[in-house]
């Protein structure tokens, strides 16, 4: 399915903005269902993705749940209308105030990532008198293969309980009584496209299983995180991206038990391909070697190029001549504010749109008032 871009009605709109193409989302979505219903999997939508009013919207009201990282998150994802049931709560540094949240909500799930944590949940559950299910996030030491920033599985992370703590946090668990063991969570890391990745996991996962059976443990849900990659070369071709093969593997390679459940937590995968931001040129300045197209957005509206070296499609809506190159950069005082460098674009004039693909997730979301920047609002294709 090809983003469409309806270039009359956008060239109107002051820029730069984020553009939302829902029938991208809306596939999206169906896929995911019926790729992984198929199964009897379960997805939560990690929120920090995209936190948009309507695209959140549009998830909930499709039967996700919610995996949130903080206790605003939860807070929105419960305005928003998922269900307490569907909500887990993730993240190494819960404060007491974001726990209690989470308890008042009667949430699904926490994901626990430290003894210390695992104690505090418990104290704060005994002082309301509730029993917290806990989920213990454990480091499977895989390797997702993807950029150092977002790689979260391997034991020198922050992230998790590294196995030869597993003993202690048993044994910690049984003692304390305002907490219960729901199941156990792995999340390796984000933009994995090797999916020998996720394989290995799997092969992990069932190690660990093995682990907590001969213990006479048997965790409710086995929870597997994100992290499915999108294709940022080829948004339109790959505008959906493979489901089909991502959950077929778990169900081949992980062993769960009877009335075990699988549940995942998906971000990028479910709402990148359906955004886009949309700049316009403000100049075209030629530098020694390089010509420059200047445009109005800048890495205040979306900070993954100058965070994670991030590649993202940019094409021009306006101008069909012939190509040349490009560095097509934003206004903020700093060199890092640069969408991409040498880009073949279509001889490029001042007022042309541009549109920087791919960008549905941890754009908007990611946006700040550097330089007292305005924050950039959003445009959906339903309502244009
Ligand atoms: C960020 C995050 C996710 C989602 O990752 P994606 O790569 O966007 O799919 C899932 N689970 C946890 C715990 C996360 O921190």
């Amino acid at each position: 399915m090809k983003f469409n871009f309806p270039v009359g009605a956008l060239e109107q709109i002051q820029t730069p903005f984020y553009y939302y193409d829902m029938e991208i989302l809306n596939s999206t979505l169906s896929t995911i269902q019926q790729e992984a219903g198929q199964y009897g999997f379960k997805v939560h939508y990690a929120v920090k993705a995209n936190a948009n009013d309507r695209i959140l919207k549009t998830i909930c009201d499709a039967g996700f749940g919610a995996d949130c990282v903080s206790g605003n998150e939860v807070k929105k994802a419960i305005e928003t209308g998922f269900n307490a049931s569907g909500i887990v709560f993730a993240g190494v540094g819960k404060a007491d105030w974001e726990i209690n949240l989470g308890l008042d909500n009667d949430i699904a799930c926490f994901n626990v990532e430290s003894i210390p944590e695992l104690e505090i949940i418990d104290e704060l559950a005994g002082l309301k008198g509730k029993i917290a299910k806990v989920a213990l996030r454990i480091n499977p030491n895989v390797n997702a293969n993807t950029h150092h920033y977002i790689t979260t599985g391997l034991e020198e992370n922050k992230f998790g309980i590294n196995q030869w703590d597993l003993d202690n946090v048993v044994y910690v668990l049984n003692s304390l009584k305002n907490v219960e063991l729901e199941g156990i969570h792995f999340h390796i890391g984000s933009q994995i496209t090797d999916l020998l990745s996720f394989k290995d996991l799997c092969i992990r996962v069932n190690e660990l299983q093995k682990w907590f059976i001969s213990r006479h443990i048997c965790p409710k849900v086995v929870n597997v995180g994100g992290g499915l990659g999108i294709d940022y070369e080829q948004p339109d071709s790959k505008s959906i991206p493979d489901f089909k093969s991502f959950f077929k593997l778990f169900d081949e390679f992980l062993e769960l038990q009877p009335d075990q459940e699988l549940h995942f937590e998906l971000g990028r995968s479910v709402v990148a391909q359906c955004g886009a931001l949309l700049t316009k040129v403000l100049y075209v300045k030629n530098g020694v070697n390089t010509k420059f197209a200047i445009v109005d957005a800048g890495m205040s509206d979306l900070i993954r190029p100058a965070l994670y070296q991030a590649y993202h499609k940019i094409e021009n809506l306006s101008s069909d001549k012939e190509e040349e190159k490009y560095d097509v950069v934003g206004p903020i005082c700093e060199s890092s504010d640069c969408f991409g460098k040498a880009v073949d674009l279509p001889h490029t004039s001042r007022g042309d749109l541009i549109a920087i693909r791919s960008t549905g997730a941890y754009g908007e979301i990611m946006a700040n008032r550097y330089n007292l920047r305005e924050l950039p609002i959003a445009y959906y294709s339903d309502e244009l």
